[in-house]
């Protein structure tokens, strides 16, 4: 009803009561308000994580002498970027903190690594010593300057209801959703989130009835991050295949940029509640995204795991990635037209990656599971539409073949 909410706040001894005509939950996992209200959920997704600091600066430089490998960097250092070293079913990252210290990490599904693998330091090492030999030789040369290790059991939680007009409360952050923490979503997911919480309390103090547009926002914020769950559940097995995964961090960096990042900067997620008309486009990219989730999965089922070094240039000439990151800075002058131009160029990139591995796989027709594959595809009306749309595209707008590794380029253009 109208009555304020009274929160009762305990600081030592001390407790004391206020009220309040709002409450936005930022507890964390502590999930203070969704416990309370009932309202949390479990996730499918059930990875584990475990993660420790070195007081050392690990430089990932000295890990190899490969000289292409070493002077590939014209600027920046790689050894302050995140690391990711990753096999079938789990992901390890080394991160250089401002405090001169490393943190190092690692991230695992249980069907492939169950928890008990790795969830004491010994075990942790013990098992970096199995998949990641060279990380746990680094770490044992500073074996007396670990300075701690923490576990966290199924990271990935959900929740039934995000914002409520009616009762006037939010959550935000870890006290609502909590994907994967590959990509670092966490903090775009609270950017996104307390955009919308600000759009509606400033709205609702100023006097709206807010009750509708939180209804929107709840189900616009819950779709976004049941599509982005999709990009890391039962995803863990493809790192174990370093052409199709490549292909994917790049797609999946791609369609956030192209997507995701493009309303953020325009501020649209909270306009989506001012305009029903934009959800059909946003459903049709929502689609997209995890039929190619599904795609990724269908094609590691079917690609042999090789080993691959190739490395993919982000910023090579043609490349889509340039043309989203530009669009993504700032405001755009005609924000529809970029729009529906990303949304053209996010088919296009989709189909480029299913025509190149459709042609691939036909060429093998003594397999019968890739031949099973590559004639569903062939057949599949969506996957059809998008590597149509490829075509199309690529004869006024050409993009380069180059970011899915080891695939022979299906089509060539002049
Ligand atoms: C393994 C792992 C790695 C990650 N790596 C990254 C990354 O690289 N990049 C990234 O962007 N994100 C990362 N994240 C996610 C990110 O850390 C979290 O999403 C983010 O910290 C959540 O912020 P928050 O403010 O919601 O919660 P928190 O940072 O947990 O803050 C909650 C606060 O609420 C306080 N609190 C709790 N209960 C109460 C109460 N009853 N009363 C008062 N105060 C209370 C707590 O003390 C705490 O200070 C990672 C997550 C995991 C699990």
């Amino acid at each position: 009803g109208e009555r304020p909410h009274v929160l009762t706040v305990q600081d030592g001894n001390i407790s004391t009561s206020t009220t309040a005509r709002w409450v936005v939950d930022a507890s964390g996992r502590n999930r203070t308000l969704a416990r309370q209200l009932g309202l949390r959920r479990g996730s499918e997704h059930n990875c584990n994580a475990v993660w420790l600091r070195v007081a050392a600066e690990v430089d990932v430089n000295q890990w190899s002498d490969d000289p292409s490998w070493r002077s590939r960097l014209t600027e920046g250092d790689r050894a302050l970027s995140t690391n990711h070293l990753m096999g079938e079913g789990y992901w390890v990252w080394l991160i250089r903190l401002a405090s001169g210290a490393t943190s190092v990490g690692i991230v695992a599904d249980p069907a492939f690594h169950p928890l008990e693998r790795f969830n004491t330091l010994a075990k942790a090492q013990a098992w970096l010593g199995e998949y990641e030999p060279q990380c746990a030789a680094v770490l044992a040369q500073h074996q007396n300057s670990i300075k701690d290790f923490r576990v966290m059991r199924h990271y990935s939680h959900a929740v039934a209801k995000v914002y409520d007009g009616r009762d006037r409360w939010c959550l935000t952050g870890d006290a609502a959703i909590f994907l994967d923490p590959l990509y670092s979503s966490g903090l775009d997911l609270i950017a996104i989130g307390n955009g919308l919480i600000t759009d509606m309390l400033v709205r609702e103090l100023d006097g709206e009835d807010v009750v509708a547009r939180a209804g929107i926002s709840d189900s616009l914020f819950r779709s976004l991050t049941e599509m982005w769950l999709a990009v890391y559940r039962n995803q863990y097995g493809l790192m174990g295949s370093p052409i199709v995964m490549s292909a994917k961090v790049i797609w999946d960096i791609a369609f956030y940029w192209g997507f995701l990042g493009l309303l953020y900067s325009n501020g649209r997620f909270a306009r989506v509640a001012d305009d029903p008309g934009v959800v059909p486009h946003l459903q049709g990219l929502i689609d997209l995204s995890n039929r190619m989730q599904q795609f990724f999965r269908e094609w590691a089922a079917v690609e042999p795991r090789r080993p691959s070094a190739t490395f993919v240039d982000l910023y090579s000439p043609m490349s889509f990635m340039s043309t989203f990151h530009t669009a993504m800075i700032g405001r755009a002058t005609d924000y529809t037209a970029q729009f529906h131009a990303n949304a053209r160029l996010l088919r296009q990139v989709a189909g480029q990656l299913v025509e190149t591995v459709v042609a691939e796989k036909c060429e093998r027709f003594s397999e019968d599971d890739v031949m099973r594959q590559a004639q569903a595809w062939q057949s599949d009306a969506f996957l059809r539409e998008l590597r149509s749309a490829y075509r199309h595209e690529q004869l006024t707008n050409p993009i380069s073949p180059d970011w899915v590794p080891g695939c022979v380029p299906a089509l060539e253009f002049s």
